[in-house]
């Protein structure tokens, strides 16, 4: 059993659940149980939201100075304790040590970011054209937020939510998946001690989600449900949200093409398909989906890209030398088994990889298969594991149409030598955010969402700010 904290975190006390009951956390490279967490039930949920409520005044009233120089210590104590939380990430999730290195360090930065940000809520006056009046126009923190966060990012992903809600002086209720609960409960601790008053951050680890999540969004204070995961449970809280007109941002599942042009410096491309398909094991919403390769340069990326690929080293995250990890749990394996059998019964070729390795964990080897049928599932869902389907392409046009033939459009790749054609491309794709040249695109600085079924407004930037801010202008005569 791993050592940290594992009850709900309410009003900055540590509670157990009002049902007494907990569930377990398991490390998916062993299979073990490594903790028991409380399991909140509708009536924690309620005390959560009461005690966001009860202290949002005094939060929204403290300066924006006062809010950002917590944060900024949050950024500081979480820099500190690095190692310790890149561990934790790597026991209840899998991913290899590096990746979760990785994380921590994005994962903290959006402290940092927002701790400048907070300072930076403008408004402006202007002049009414007709009437002269004065138009008067500024920014309030919207109020409770609700936050629900995947297991792919334990830190990255509560992280890029509540340092914005709290830059905007709102309070939170934040509920992590429940495959990764432990790494918010530890961050929890860092936020106490950086100064985050009680109320103003919960965290409320639960197996009931609908039904915790249905009565915050039932309540009339919660005016915003920040939302990652997902597209088919997003559209379940789009539907929750409506009844009290709960103010949504969607960061929701993507289906990435990752588009090589005969142009393209291929040992680039090929490093940058390592990035974007393998980071996390292939378990991200920006991961490369389908590869695309122009016919000329098709067999010399697939060649290299699959050496590439067979020389990584599967095993448990935290010994050295490891760079992939196991998936998060059997769903998630036998999930992608299916596809690659899918695929392989329609046609395709394994290049490298194409099983399951055997336990304990639930491993899978790195693949590549090429000849994929455009009608296999692989292309089609998100795959979400360390499978990557190559198909060839002619024409530029072509490969725009069959990039965009997706109800998706967060992440697309595009490697070309030409940058007058990369940006032309960028531009007829219909993905809220393009890797041109490169194959990763988060950055806490940078707008990070996506477009049609992927997702409703934009985390990081200043505009994850403006999501937890409502606009007030005032009609003005002086
Ligand atoms: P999920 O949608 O199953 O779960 C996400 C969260 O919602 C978890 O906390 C879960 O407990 C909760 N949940 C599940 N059912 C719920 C319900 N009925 N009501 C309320 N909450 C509920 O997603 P996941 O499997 O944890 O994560 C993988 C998905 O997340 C992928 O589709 C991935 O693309 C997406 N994702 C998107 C982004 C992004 O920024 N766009 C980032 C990471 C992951």
């Amino acid at each position: 059993m791993i050592d940290c904290e594992t009850r709900l975190y309410i009003n900055g006390e540590w509670r157990e659940g009002s049902a007494g009951e907990r569930f377990e956390v398991v490390d998916p490279a062993t299979g073990e149980v490594i903790a028991t967490v409380a399991d909140a039930t509708v009536e924690d949920a309620q005390a959560a939201v009461d005690a966001a409520a009860d202290a949002a005044a005094d939060w929204a009233a403290r300066s924006p100075r006062v809010r950002g120089e917590v944060l900024r210590k949050a950024f500081e104590l979480m820099t500190a304790q690095e190692d310790r939380l890149a561990r934790l990430i790597t026991r209840e999730n899998g991913k290899a040590l590096p990746d979760a290195i990785g994380e921590m360090r994005y994962a903290t930065e959006f402290f940092r970011w927002f701790s400048e940000e907070a300072v930076r809520n403008l408004g402006s006056v202007s002049v009414a054209p007709s009437t002269g009046a004065r138009i008067l126009v500024h920014h309030k923190p919207a109020g409770v937020a609700v936050l629900i966060t995947p297991w792919n990012f334990p830190a990255a992903m509560g992280t890029r939510k509540i340092a914005p809600a709290l830059a905007a002086g709102c309070t939170c209720v934040l509920k992590p998946a429940s495959e990764t609960p432990l790494t918010m409960l530890a961050l929890a601790e860092i936020l106490e001690e950086a100064g985050v008053p009680p109320g103003v951050v919960n965290i409320l680890p639960s197996q009931k989600s609908a039904e915790v999540s249905s009565r915050m969004l039932h309540d009339p204070r919660v005016r915003v449900v920040s939302f990652t995961g997902s597209t088919q449970v997003g559209r379940i809280l789009l539907k929750e949200a409506a009844d009290c007109v709960v103010i949504p941002a969607m960061e929701l599942g993507g289906n990435a093409p990752f588009i090589v042009f005969d142009d393209a410096d291929v040992d680039a491309a090929v490093a940058g398909a390592m990035v974007a398909k393998m980071r996390n094991m292939g378990e991200a919403c920006t991961a490369a989906n389908r590869f695309l390769v122009h016919e000329a340069v098709h067999d010399e990326f697939t060649e290299k890209f699959a050496a590439a690929m067979a020389a990584l080293k599967v095993g448990n995250g935290l010994e050295d030398g490891v760079t992939v990890g196991p998936m998060v749990n059997e769903k998630s394996r036998a999930k992608v088994a299916s596809f690659v059998e899918d695929a392989v019964a329609k046609g395709a070729k394994v290049l490298t990889g194409g099983s399951a390795i055997d336990g304990p964990g639930y491993f899978y080897q790195p693949t590549v298969l090429t000849d994929v049928d455009p009608a296999s599932e692989c292309l089609c869902d998100e795959i979400f594991g360390p499978v990557a389907p190559i198909q060839r392409f002619s024409d530029e046009d072509e490969v725009i149409a069959r990039a965009n033939s997706t109800e998706y459009g967060l992440a697309a790749y595009v490697f070309t030598g030409d940058m007058k054609r990369g940006l032309r491309v960028s531009e007829a794709l219909e993905f809220g955010m393009i890797g041109l040249n490169r194959g990763i695109m988060s950055d806490p600085a940078a707008p990070f969402g996506g477009v049609k079924q992927s997702g409703l407004g934009r985390e990081g930037a200043h505009d994850g700010l403006m999501e937890f801010l409502e606009t007030q202008y005032i009609s003005a005569e002086w």
